[in-house]
């Protein structure tokens, strides 16, 4: 008998998480923290889901923190077991959950300030050191290598755009087979290999974050070419919030081919942003994640993300230094969601300059600071006071890291065997129940959109 549970992203984008059990063993497919809406982040304070003594193993497909952010806190709590993932999602772990965890801390000191906390004094879901624990029992596997995890337990991991080392995992256990798409990537964009097929078998769990949505195909690097050069004749600044891993890199990549090009002032570009540095590090130091074109940059002795004045910025000093630099720049800060970071401050001292430019290049979800700044509002409001807003603002679209409708279908088509069922994951509830209809017509297979906790047999 072998049973999966939907530990998250069920019903939900974030929290992803699946426990399996067969052939003896218990493995747990990912492990996430619920983020976004105040009822999902609650259930990450809740008891473990099952004996995490019990747990033999955990298989992440990448490393962003919806996908492993509650492994410090399961850690916490008892899980001692070998963590696989690729070599490049264990680099980026290592930066990710001890950043997630110093958010954790601060965010508990805050609501100790506040009086606003359950507990007294207040705790955090987990520390650095809880991070740093579970860091130790991080195994890296090989990509397309069928790995023995225990005697006739079977994984592969296949490479799937999105960000560096993610991958799907095919789990082979107790004679039957389960897909695990994680998170599938864009086909023909910069950078990373293509979404790699996967072997479904019986069940294939599929993520749907755009499951209705059909991406144009713009061009972001043109987009951002004008922009850039457009604020740079009015001596201005561009300030991008921007995603430290994956999406930084991209801009990066559009930056250097712009200068090249000459089609961008050569004027200098500021990744302000520690984690930034880091995972720009890690794209720089797994180039086997790289397609042909990323490759052949290589080959040509230049690297994709080096570009002539480029600087990194390390401490908050340097970082407030910048304020005081009045000459056109492009300044790539976080957070990418204007929640919180150096991205404040930048704001704050530049928002007011017409000559200048908020550039987005993410999603910002309604009732944030940054649709908030998109609405055309007037003024903004940053640690307690109002600023005039008089920079221009600006939107680029298509950069996302997720495969779209038309893409999800084409990934599910191209792998190999025809699940008997498939399991539509990862999305907001209606936009997961109605691609679970549109991926059961194309594949002729029942799909269905678990809830939260439900038990399937597989
Ligand atoms: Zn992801």
């Amino acid at each position: 008998m072998v049973s999966i549970k939907f530990l998250g992203a069920a019903g939900t984008v974030t929290g992803s998480k699946y426990l399996v059990r067969g052939a003896g063993k218990c493995l747990l497919i990912d492990c996430g923290l619920f983020q976004g809406e105040r009822s999902w982040r609650e259930k990450n304070w809740d008891s473990p889901p099952c004996d995490l003594a019990e747990v033999d193993a955990v298989l992440l497909t990448h490393a962003h923190i919806d996908h492993t952010g509650m492994l410090p806190r399961f850690s916490r709590l008892g899980l001692r077991c070998p963590v696989y993932c690729t070599k490049p999602t264990l680099d980026l772990s290592k930066l990710v959950l001890p950043d997630s965890a110093h958010l954790q801390e601060e965010e508990a000191e805050y609501r100790g300030e506040r009086g606003k906390s359950r507990h007294h004094p207040p705790l955090p879901l987990y520390t650095v050191e809880d991070a740093e624990t579970v860091l130790r029992y991080f195994r890296s596997v090989a990509v397309h290598e069928r790995i023995e995890l225990f005697p006739g337990i079977f994984a592969t991991w296949r490479r799937m755009g999105h960000i560096i080392g993610a991958c799907s995992i095919s789990l082979e256990i107790g004679g039957r087979c389960i897909g695990f798409s994680g998170d599938v990537g864009r086909y023909a964009v910069p950078i990373l290999k293509d979404p790699e097929p996967l072997d479904c078998g019986d069940l294939l769990l599929i993520e749907s974050t755009y499951g209705t949505t059909e991406q144009h195909e713009t061009s972001p690097r043109d987009e951002l070419g004008k922009i850039v050069s457009e604020t740079a004749q009015r001596g201005g600044v561009v300030l991008i919030p921007s995603f430290a891993v994956g999406r930084t890199q991209l801009l990066l990549y559009y930056l250097r081919e712009l200068k090249e090009a000459h089609r961008i002032p050569d004027i200098p570009i500021i990744i302000d942003s520690p984690m930034a540095a880091d995972a720009t590090q890690v794209y720089q130091s797994n180039p086997a994640d790289y397609d042909d074109e990323a490759l052949g940059i290589l080959k040509r002795g230049q690297h994709p993300f080096s570009l002539p004045k480029l600087g990194f910025v390390q401490s908050r000093d340097e970082s407030i230094r910048l304020n005081k630099i009045d000459q056109p720049m492009v300044v790539i800060s976080a957070s990418g969601m204007l929640t919180g970071g150096r991205i404040l401050h930048h704001l704050r001292n530049r928002v007011g300059d017409p000559r200048n430019t908020v550039l987005f290049v993410g999603y910002q979800p309604p009732g944030s600071r940054g649709a908030w700044l998109k609405s055309g509002a007037q003024t903004l409001r940053i640690f307690g006071q109002e600023y005039a807003i008089r920079a221009k603002v600006k939107e680029i679209s298509g950069l996302s890291a997720h495969a779209d409708k038309c893409e999800l279908l084409r990934w599910a088509k191209s792998c190999r065997g025809r699940p008997s069922k498939i399991a539509v994951v990862h999305g907001e509830p209606e936009v997961a129940n109605i691609f679970a209809k549109t991926i059961g017509d194309a594949l002729g297979v029942s799909a269905r959109v678990p809830a939260y906790l439900e038990q399937w047999d597989v």
